[in-house]
């Protein structure tokens, strides 16, 4: 008899599930997909359509008419908690769905703790809706005057944010901003040298201030004033602060890793309960933890979809194999990339020109399956 498959999000490790849905339902199955949006955004394109390399369109899927196309139902909502014990999902508009295997794709969010105001004018790096929204809003902004802009954090997401509001105020011919990224203690403290001070040049001499004065302790949307007492005026902020895993599965007293991420062994498999699954930023794989990176998102895809179909079929699961070391390419704006692998590190518009080219590569595959 056929069995209801639920996803939860319709992120990077839910693609290759999505674009075979058909064959899912094909099987007897019933798929149901809940998402907050009828689209998702490709995070990695993110900075750049902030600074206008990209349209919105470019950078995103229409989760919900390819679950529909392929006869899977879309739910556009939150699930708020988990009920694994019954099998039964809680979601933000009060309506409830059950479920024999359920896979998570939640994603990833910016902690806000350190803010201390709700306004349109603190923006957070994610969802990358929250990006176009900014987009808008500087450009109307900076049409009549410049303005004070502090990033704070200071890994690569700052970089690329400071990189591409500078090329969106230069291609536009707006009013230049003053841009200031507060790094921490360190900016880019966990790579390699040569990355590290290849973003630090790319962006000082565009004028833009990197500051390793400390940690931001109060966010406000007119300042923000680190631990040592340090205060930076602003007229906007982007918190680029790094990444938790959803808190659902802490509100849903689900086996959790250090960082709030949903237990999976090798299999992708929730360490507790079996049948559900789980890929992406959201999940804590534990025979060896992975960076919140989208690669392994991309990497999960195929194995999250064996074993779905395994788990609904009661066929065998096949193991994860995280790969070795990744390729890491940052946009830095103004169609300059640095580029990593295996001790290799690259900086230019050859950086960038390749990085283009796997995403946009990357987008045409899944955008495709919306034809
Ligand atoms: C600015 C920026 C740039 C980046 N650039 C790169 C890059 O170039 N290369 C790279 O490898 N990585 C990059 N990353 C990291 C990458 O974004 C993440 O690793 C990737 O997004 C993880 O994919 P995901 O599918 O797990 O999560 P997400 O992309 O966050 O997707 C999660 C989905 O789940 C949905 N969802 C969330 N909560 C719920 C809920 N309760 N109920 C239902 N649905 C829910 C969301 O709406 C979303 O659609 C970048 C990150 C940022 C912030």
């Amino acid at each position: 008899m056929g069995k209801h498959l639920v996803l939860i999000g319709g992120g990077h490790a839910h693609m290759v599930t999505l674009a075979h849905m058909n064959e899912i339902v094909a099987q007897g199955h019933r798929v149901t997909v809940v998402g907050p949006s009828a689209h998702h955004y490709y995070s990695g394109m993110g900075p750049g359509m902030l600074g206008g390399t990209y349209t919105p369109d470019e950078i995103r899927f229409a989760t919900q008419h390819v679950v529909e196309k392929q006869g899977g139902q879309f739910i556009c909502d939150s699930v708020t908690v988990i009920d694994a014990a019954n099998r039964r999902l809680e979601l933000a508009e009060g309506d409830a769905l059950t479920y024999d295997v359920l896979s998570v794709n939640a994603g990833s969010y910016v902690p806000r703790n350190l803010v201390a105001e709700d306004t349109e004018r603190i923006v957070s790096v994610k969802p990358i809706e929250k990006l176009m929204d900014a987009r808008q809003a500087l450009r109307l902004a900076l049409k009549t005057r410049s303005e004070k802009i502090v990033i704070v954090g200071g890994g690569p997401s700052a970089a690329e944010i400071g990189g591409n509001i500078w090329q969106l105020a230069q291609e536009e011919g707006l009013h230049t901003p003053h841009i200031t990224i507060l790094a921490g203690n360190r900016f880019m403290a966990d790579f390699p040298e040569a990355i590290r001070r290849r973003a630090m040049n790319t962006l000082t001499r565009r004028g833009i201030l990197v500051l390793e004065s400390g940690y931001a302790k109060i966010i406000r949307a007119d300042g923000v004033t680190l631990a040592d007492g340090g205060h930076h005026p602003a007229d906007r902020v982007f918190l680029a602060l790094g990444v938790r895993p959803s808190d659902l599965f802490a509100a849903s007293n689900l086996p959790i890793g250090p960082d709030g991420g949903l237990r999976v062994n090798a299999y992708l498999q929730c360490t507790e309960h079996p049948e559900i699954f789980g890929g992406g930023d959201c999940i804590h794989y534990t025979p060896s933890p992975l960076d919140k990176v989208g690669v392994f998102a991309v990497r999960q895809n195929p194995i999250l979809f064996q074993n779905l179909l395994a788990s609904l079929n009661n066929d065998s699961l096949t193991p994860f194999d995280p790969g070795g070391s990744y390729l890491l390419i940052f946009n830095m704006g103004g169609g300059i990339g640095i580029l990593h692998k295996a001790g290799i590190t690259l900086g230019g518009r050859l950086a960038f020109h390749f990085k283009d080219w796997i995403d946009r590569r990357f987008m045409r595959r899944f955008q495709a399956i919306e034809h």
